[in-house]
C-alpha cells in the first residue's frame, strides 16, 4: 500500500512571518494521519519552518537545488544546505523551472541523482504544455520526461522517487484535469517505471497529480486508482484550504 502523500508548494510566497503564521495555523489543525503531509516554503524560511515542524507530522521540502555539493554557483542552493535545515524532500524539475530557467532534462536528472547521494526525496515534476496536449504528445513527452528523470538511479531510489505529473496548462489557471485523463497518464508513468525498473517498483512509487487542486476537486482525484496524492500550489497558501485537502475525506 502507497501511503498517499500531499505537497503544497508555496512557490515565492511567505516570508518568515508569514511562515510563522500559516504553520501556526496548520499545526493547530488535525491532519489525517492517512496522509504524509509535505510544505515546501521558499529558501529563506526553511529555517523557520524547520523549527516550527519539529515534534509535528508535517514534513519539510525545498523548491529547487543545485546538483553540486559546493562551489562557485552563485545564488545556488546545494543539497548538503538542504539537508542541514533538515528538509526531507526536494521539488525538481517544475515546469516553472523549466520554463524561467531553463532547466533541461538533463539537468532534472543530475538533481534526481543528487538528491538521492545526499539522502533527500526528490519530488520530480513532469507534465505537457496546452500545445503539446492540443497536438497529441502528452504521451511521448511525458515518456520522455520521467525516462530521462530516472536514468541511472538504483531500484532501491526509484521506489523512494515521487513524481508529480503536473499538466502545465493546469497549474495556477483554476482549470484542473478530470480525474479519469489524470489517472491515464498517472498510469502511463507507472507503466514506463515498471517496463525500466519492475513492476515491483512501479507499484511502490508515489505519483501525485498537480495542477488548479483545491478543496472542491481533491477527491475527484484522490479517488482514481493510480493517483498517490497531490502536488498543491495556490491553495496551499492558506491553512484553512490546505487542511480541506488534506482532510478531504471529513
Ligand atoms: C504547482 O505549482 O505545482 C501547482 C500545481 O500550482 P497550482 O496548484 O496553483 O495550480
Amino acid at each position: 500500500m502507497r501511503k498517499p502523500i500531499i505537497a503544497g508548494n508555496w512557490k515565492m510566497h511567505k516570508g518568515i512571518e508569514e511562515t510563522r503564521q500559516l504553520l501556526r495555523e496548520l499545526k493547530d489543525m488535525e491532519m489525517s494521519p492517512e496522509i504524509e503531509v509535505v510544505v515546501c516554503p521558499p529558501f529563506t524560511s526553511l529555517s523557520e519552518a524547520a523549527e516550527l515542524l519539529v515534534g509535528t507530522a508535517i514534513g519539510l521540502g525545498a523548491q529547487n537545488m543545485h546538483w553540486e555539493r559546493s562551489g562557485a554557483y552563485t545564488g545556488e542552493v546545494s543539497p548538503c544546505m538542504l539537508k542541514e535545515i533538515g528538509c526531507k524532500y526536494v521539488i525538481i524539475g517544475h515546469s516553472e523551472r523549466r520554463q524561467y530557467f531553463g532547466e533541461t532534462d538533463e539537468m532534472v536528472n543530475f538533481k534526481v541523482k543528487s538528491a538521492f547521494n545526499h539522502d533527500l526525496i526528490p519530488i520530480v515534476c513532469v507534465g505537457e504544455n496546452l500545445e503539446q496536449r492540443k497536438n497529441g504528445e502528452t504521451k511521448s513527452l511525458v515518456t520522455n520526461q520521467v525516462k530521462k528523470a530516472l536514468e541511472g538511479l538504483t531500484e532501491k531510489q526509484v521506489e523512494r522517487i515521487v513524481i508529480a505529473y503536473e499538466p502545465i496548462w493546469a497549474i495556477g489557471t483554476g482549470v484542473s484535469a478530470k480525474g479519469e485523463d489524470a489517472n491515464e497518464v498517472i498510469k502511463l508513468i507507472r507503466d514506463i517505471i515498471a517496463g525500466d525498473f519492475g513492476k515491483d517498483i512501479s507499484q511502490k512509487v508515489r505519483i501525485q497529480y498537480g495542477g488548479s487542486v483545491k478543496p472542491g476537486n481533491i477527491k475527484e482525484f484522490m479517488e482514481q486508482p493510480e493517483i498517490d496524492g497531490a502536488l498543491v500550489g495556490g491553495a496551499s497558501l492558506k491553512a484553512v484550504d490546505f487542511g480541506a485537502i488534506v482532510n478531504y475525506k471529513k
